[in-house]
């Protein structure tokens, strides 16, 4: 019996069996199916399959077995609970990518054009921001960048440019850990019939849903959390608008090429399955951190959404189930003094990337942003001492005897 569209009570139940079809060979779980092309039985079978009247593959970069596996899945976890305006289930579709910036791509290539401006808030991820610049903007679609926590500035904003045709948020976002108000700039860009997309890559389906605001696309880069073991990158563009996905939008992620593969789409599957009892741990865990550095002497302020001093505590406690797993703090001295704590570190891990079980810290200044200038970084919060972390899920008191030992 297939669990493909069985509707389940509870997130795990749907992380762990959604999407799963029974396999040909009674293989438990579905085998990396590692071939690029798929057979037919007679010229007239590729015909109808061709011609969509028959199901069943065709080429790999079209997708396989492990894909539609991985895309229904989390599909499923998105729209978990979620009801639309008739109050009946959400359905959604889910096209997986090569990588969270390949989900991106297709998303903003297919559904703009030249002329075509997208507003969002100052804090994006920088891959995104350079897609735009650098590869959007000689196709002549920009960008307009402004803090989207202040609504009336959103507003203003839409109100003076009509080019405005896409609202994109990212949230909670880096370095500092900002929220955004779904409900409100979803309202807001809905009067003025904008598309809205929004990464939800930081918060996860679990801590977060999108589409219970009536938002149009979420991507992801399933590199991160969805995985959960920094085993494969990743990426997935998510909507509720089936015939489009189906249509026009599969037809330019195919074109452009962005296509996952089986091992790593495998990897995903697995991954995906702990997702509740991983996000669990990992914020019970972020929140011990947060407290014990907000109480350490050498730490002059902690970023965590957990945390009431963080300006958007309100944000977050309103459209996330928990303040997830990032967090970032200041060391009292500078430079040196950062560089100094991140090379003491014995059992956390010093890399960039965010999301697995394995706690992960990085030094923005000295690494992702090296290149920016100091005054731009500091424009962003990226100041000299800015560390940010990814917590994981060893065991608390591991994680703060490192860092303990670390900033002595
Ligand atoms: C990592 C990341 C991306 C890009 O994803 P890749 O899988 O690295 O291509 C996009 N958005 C956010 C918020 C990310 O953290």
């Amino acid at each position: 019996m297939s669990n493909k569209n069985k509707l389940f009570s509870g997130f795990s139940s749907v992380a762990i069996h959604g999407g799963h079809d029974k396999d040909p060979s009674y293989a438990h779980l579905t085998p990396i199916y590692a071939s690029s092309t798929y057979v037919f039985d007679e010229a007239e079978q590729g015909m109808r399959r061709f011609a969509g009247e028959e199901k069943g593959y065709l080429y790999g970069r079209w997708g396989n077995p492990n894909t539609t596996e991985a895309e229904d899945k989390i599909a499923a976890l998105e729209g978990f609970g979620v009801t639309d305006e008739n109050g009946n289930p959400i359905v959604l579709k889910a096209i997986l990518h090569a990588s969270g910036m390949a989900a991106i791509s297709t998303m903003l290539i297919a559904t703009l054009k030249a002329g075509d401006k997208i507003l969002s808030h100052y804090s994006l991820y920088g891959g995104t921001q350079q897609l735009i610049e650098i590869v959007l903007a000689p196709l002549g679609i920009e960008v307009i960048i402004i803090d989207l926590r202040d609504l009336n500035a959103a507003a203003d904003a839409i109100k003076l440019d009509s080019k405005i045709k896409m609202l994109y948020l990212e949230t909670p976002a880096n370095p500092t850990i900002q929220c955004v108000d779904i409900d409100e700039l979803t309202r807001l860009a809905k009067f003025n019939n904008l598309i809205v997309a929004v990464d939800n890559t930081f918060a996860t389906p679990y801590l977060q849903q999108p589409f219970k605001y009536g938002v149009d696309y979420v991507v992801h880069s399933t590199t991160k959390f969805l995985n959960g073991h920094g085993t494969a990158i990743g990426g997935v563009l998510i909507s509720k608008d089936l015939a489009h996905m189906s249509g026009y939008i599969t037809k330019v992620h195919h074109l452009l090429g962005g296509s996952s593969n089986p091992f790593d789409t495998y990897l995903l599957t697995q991954g995906i399955k702990t997702l509740e009892v991983r996000m669990e741990r990992h914020c019970h865990n972020a929140m011990e951190v947060a407290n014990f550095l907000e109480q350490h002497p050498a730490i002059s302020k902690v970023n965590y959404l957990g945390l009431i001093s963080h300006p958007d505590f309100d944000i977050a406690a309103k459209q996330m189930k928990h303040p997830g797993a990032m967090l970032s703090f200041e060391m009292k001295s500078g430079l040196d003094a950062a560089k100094k704590f991140i090379d003491k570190l014995q059992m956390c891990i010093r890399a960039v990337s965010l999301g697995t079980c394995d706690t992960l810290l990085c030094h923005p200044a000295s690494m992702t942003h090296f290149s920016v200038p100091k005054e731009k970084r500091e424009q962003y919060g990226i100041t000299d001492s800015l560390i940010r972390m990814s917590v994981g899920i060893e065991n608390v008191q591991d994680i703060l005897a490192d860092l303990e030992q670390a900033l002595r």
